[in-house]
Parts: structure tokens; sequence; C-alpha cells
């Protein structure tokens, strides 16, 4: 007889497990065990679970580049024992923890899927059990003994997405991701229905690496009507600046002005890689299209095509940290490494 799924929840933290503060009234995190308590369903499922909490569980607004290697290592040293990973974690940054976790985890070939919810577990209107059970449903899909899904993804309110193209895109309804780019993996109703030719081409026999090297000298450069040069010019700047996501306007645009050209490109020669991704929901970066992009493009800032912000920064981290040659920089962010952009793998 085949072997049930194994599968490992990872609690991190988030409105998912969290309780009110009967003084202040806040939400804060709490232990785990109970909240595996709230869903006794899961012991129907089947699969068999086990799972293991960060010893301080947080508020994703408290995320950062040790959290991320520090989940990235759990799954590593976890990865032989089982078949799938969920992982719980706050909304409000879970694209961008989702991301970064989906450039770290090279060669992957087990699914790892992020969920979490709007309100806690313990509510009666929770949102919490749906996606919790589905998550670990399509954590322990499989067929002929190999799981449907070996990539990073996000689970929220019956969509599965690939993790490094959504965004959270509203803070009180609990359809609060999308994928603006990208369709769905999965959806969720009647039956889990996985869109199977969207999925990315695994190869099940190289050995997982995990990229651990994420540096954090970067920013994100929202540029807006009226940004005086002082501002762009004191970020630029920045001692040990590694690498700028400049949000620009439309389908890539920014302004012509001698200014700000000179201050990109001074920015560029003295090693700093700039990235061009869109202030738009959706849609796709194409420098040259319009003047006010031509001149972007000639002094080497690089395209993040339709790569979300989230998803760009986390690129960029992982980037840097793998010391790439700096003259093939720009064509190894423009290719798609993880399936986060519209392009040729
Ligand atoms: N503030 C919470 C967090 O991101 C919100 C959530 O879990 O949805 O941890």
């Amino acid at each position: 007889m085949a072997k049930i799924p194994q599968i490992l929840l990872i609690y991190t933290g988030g409105t998912i497990g969290m309780v009110k503060d009967f003084k202040t009234g806040a939400l804060r995190t709490f232990n785990f065990d109970k909240l595996l308590k709230h869903i006794p369903e899961i012991n129907h499922l089947n699969c068999s679970i086990n799972s293991v909490s960060f010893d301080y569980p947080i508020d994703s607004s408290n995320m950062n580049v040790d959290n991320w290697v520090a989940l990235s290592e759990i799954i590593e040293e976890n990865y032989e024992l089982y078949d799938g990973f969920v992982v719980l974690h706050g909304s409000d940054t879970m694209s961008y923890t989702a991301s970064a976790i989906s450039f770290m985890l090279e060669n992957l070939s087990k699914p790892v899927i992020f969920t979490g919810s709007q309100l806690p577990i313990g509510d009666l209107r929770t949102d919490a059990k749906e996606n919790l059970i589905t998550s670990i449903e399509i954590a322990s899909s499989q067929e002929n003994g190999i799981p449907i899904i070996s990539d990073v993804c996000l689970y929220f309110e019956y969509k599965l997405y690939r993790a490094n193209r959504t965004t959270k895109v509203n803070s009180e309804h609990f359809e609060a991701f999308t994928s603006p780019n990208f369709p769905p993996l999965a959806e969720s109703g009647v039956h889990l229905k996985f869109n199977k030719q969207l999925l990315l081409n695994t190869n099940f026999n190289k050995p997982l690496m995990v990229r651990k090297k994420m540096e954090n000298k970067v920013v994100i450069l929202k540029i807006f009507p009226g940004i005086t040069k002082t501002i762009v010019e004191s970020i630029l700047t920045i001692k040990g600046l590694k690498g700028v996501i400049m949000e620009t306007y439309g389908s890539g645009n920014a302004s012509t002005e001698n200014w700000f050209i000179s201050l990109l490109k001074n920015a560029i020669s003295n090693g700093i890689q700039i990235i061009n991704v869109t202030q738009c929901i959706s849609g796709t970066v194409i420098m040259g299209q319009y003047e006010t992009s031509i001149e972007l493009e000639k002094i080497g800032v690089i395209s993040g095509n339709d790569i979300t912000t989230e998803s760009a920064i986390a690129k960029l981290m992982y980037l840097l940290g793998e010391n790439i040659k700096k003259n093939s920089f720009k064509s190894i962010y423009e290719t798609s490494l993880r399936g986060e952009i519209s392009v040729k793998e």
C-alpha cells in the first residue's frame, strides 16, 4: 500500500494563531499547540502531520532576513523526511517571505505552501480553517507518488498562486491576495482543480540547494511627480548601497530631466544595480516603448518585466548575495529563475 504523505506544518506567527490581549484589545501571537486544538478536522486528512514552531512566533511585520534563513533551514533540515511543507505566516509580508523562499530554495521538488488568515483561528467567522485545511490537502496531493506541486505557493481564499507572483491587495477582505500577471495554479471548489499546464517543469534528480546569503543593502525607490534631486541623490548615495528597485510609472517610464538620469547613471557606474518595475498593479515594463524610458534603457537600468515589487526585491537580494559577475547580472536578473516573470526560463 502507498505510504500516506508526510507533511510538516511550520508556524511562524501571524493572525491565524493570534488572540486578543484583554488589556489593550490588540491582537498578539500565541501558542501554536493551542492553535491546532481549534482544528480537530486536520486529523481526518489523508496524511500524517507534524508541526514545528518559531521559538517566538511573530507578527509578519517583524519578518527579516534572519527569519527567512531560519525558515529555509527548517525546510532544509526536514527536506528528506517530509513530502510537503505548509508555512503559516502573517499575511502582511507573506508575499515578501514566500518570494524570498522561492529564490532561496533552488531545485525544489516538493510543495511549500504558504497560508495564513484574516481572522484568528478561534474566531467564529474565521477564514483560517479553510485556508489551512486546503493548504495541507494541496501539499499532500500526489500522482503516482510524485507531488503535483513542486513550487513555493501561496494559498488564500480558494486560490493557489505561485508565491512569487502575489501581492497583498486587501487588508479586510478574505480575498487578500492577487496574482496580477499570472493565473492561479489551482482553485478550490467542490473539487480541487489544478491548472497543470501552468506548473513549473521540475527536475526531480537535482539536489535541493539552499541559498542563504541574502544581501540587504538594497532599497525600494518609488518615484512620484515632484520628487526632488536631494531625495533621489541621498538615496542613491547611501553608503554601501548595492541595489535599487525603482518603481516607475506605467510601462516603466520616468522623468527625462537631466539631473534624474545623471544620478541614475552615476549610481550604475558605481556598481549599483537598478531594476525598473512598474507602480501599476498589473502589466509589464517595456523600456523603449516611450521616450520616457529610452534613456533608462541606454544607461543600463535592468528591466523587471512583469515582476511584483515583493518578488523584485527578493530576487535582487538573492542575486546580489550570490556575487554574480557584474557583466552578467542584468541578463540573469532579466531571466525567469523560478517562474517569477513572464519571459523564457
Ligand atoms: N499583522 C498580521 C501579520 O502579518 C496580519 C495577518 O496575519 O494577516 O502577522
